[in-house]
């Protein structure tokens, strides 16, 4: 058997990497040209109850241990006027060390056999070509057949046709992205706001806040979110930085300017990036010979979890394709019925909150977070 997953994203290569662990061999198609093709977006925490445990499944604790960027642990929580509501440390110790997604993915590629990512592969089509076996065509006119299909290919995949015509809708939401870089000496007074790890900043309404975190070196990673059709963002001239930068610092008028300067004062072009999701809890009747891991099968608006269930979908279906040999449709069913559970049922709330905060938080900030994700 050799499993042909289409993209290389932390949810195809976890998958890839399991089954070389088992003996599996793998082949994965990515549309990116080349490791190096796209940046690959910031920090993200990288959780002891979900994506830690894909991370022993592929072998690689020590190697996942040498990213984790220290003291990114710590949170500040600001209101509008910058003073400070709450603020955690980083002793080390917590659940949910960061590491940059670039390096975590070069990770998972550099434990993979070479030439098993085909760069420059983007799949224009797939078809069922009977008794569980699958084609898949590419951009430039080619075509592989294959006995099992993984789509990993993300929030708008192309597999996941072969298994439901759900596909992903706006969530009313949407981040507009910035950086600061040197933030420590051309930008002090926002570097202490957001201090040595990540800060939320509230302003009493869920349909406006800044977060931001602080990366490799000083540089600081803004989300700003905002709550509003579509149509409001597509009045914005994202071509024109500094005009975009205005309208959307215009929405937090009256916050600190600390705070504010994370909008106005970015290094780089303002990104719009809105927030689409998949039906929650959609699931499909077993087709033979196909399945699919991460967003492609359950994206969400970002919660923190996105790139952890993904990691542990392809952990656990190579875990699974291991412990199944010559009976994929077993393996593939025991994969699904726990990634179907697991992708409809939230990180339960007092997991959640001790992994956030430890055990001694104010009982006041508790119900704002809780308000937060209601
Ligand atoms: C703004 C934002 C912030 C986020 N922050 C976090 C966070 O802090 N923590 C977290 O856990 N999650 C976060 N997420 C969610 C997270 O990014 C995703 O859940 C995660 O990347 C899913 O991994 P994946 O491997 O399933 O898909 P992806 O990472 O999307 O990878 C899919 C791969 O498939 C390739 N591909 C796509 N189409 C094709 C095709 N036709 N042919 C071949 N290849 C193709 C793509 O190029 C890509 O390499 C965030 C999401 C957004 C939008």
């Amino acid at each position: 058997m050799n499993v042909t997953i289409i993209g290389a994203g932390l949810g195809g290569l976890t998958l890839a990497r399991v089954l070389h662990v088992h003996g599996i061999p793998a082949t994965v198609y990515e549309a990116e040209p080349s490791p190096m093709a796209r940046t690959q977006g910031g920090m993200l925490d990288i959780h002891d109850y979900n994506g830690q445990l894909a991370v022993e499944a592929a072998g690689l604790v020590a190697e996942f241990r040498e990213l984790v960027l220290e003291g990114r642990q710590a949170m500040r929580i600001l209101d509008r006027d910058g003073n400070l509501l709450y603020e955690k440390t980083d002793d080390g110790t917590g659940g949910r060390p960061e590491v940059q997604r670039g390096e975590l993915r070069r990770m998972l590629l550099d434990a993979l056999p070479e030439g098993t990512v085909r760069w420059g592969h983007k799949v224009e089509g797939v078809r069922t070509l009977g008794d569980g076996r699958h084609e898949v065509t590419f951009e430039d006119g080619t075509a592989v057949g294959t006995d099992l299909l993984v789509g990993a290919d993300g929030a708008w995949s192309k597999v996941r046709s072969l298994l439901t015509d759900a596909t992903p809708d706006y969530e009313g939401t949407a981040f507009v992205e910035t950086y600061l870089f040197l933030a420590d000496s051309r930008h002090p007074e926002t570097a202490e706001a957001v201090g040595g790890g990540s800060m939320v900043a509230h302003g009493g309404s869920p349909d406006e806040g800044i977060n931001a975190h602080r990366e490799s070196g000083d540089t600081l990673h803004t989300y700003v979110a905002l709550t509003r059709p579509l149509e409001w963002f597509a009045a914005i001239d994202f071509t024109d930085p500094a005009a975009a930068a205005a309208r959307v610092a215009a929405e937090f008028e009256g916050w600190a300017p600390e705070l504010t300067a994370l909008i106005t004062d970015g290094d780089t072009a303002p990104v719009l990036r809105p927030h689409y999701a998949l039906p929650a809890g959609l699931r499909w009747d077993r087709v033979p010979g196909v399945t699919l891991v991460g967003d492609a099968a359950h994206l969400a608006a970002p919660n923190g979890e996105g790139v952890n269930l993904a990691m542990l979908d392809g952990a656990e279906l190579g875990q699974a394709l291991a412990a199944h040999p010559g009976d994929v449709e077993a393996a593939i069913a025991q994969y699904e019925e726990a990634m179907f559970v697991r992708a409809a049922t939230p990180v339960d709330d007092a997991v959640l909150l001790e992994s956030l905060f430890g055990d001694d938080v104010p009982e006041s900030l508790l119900e704002l977070v809780r308000g937060e994700q209601g």
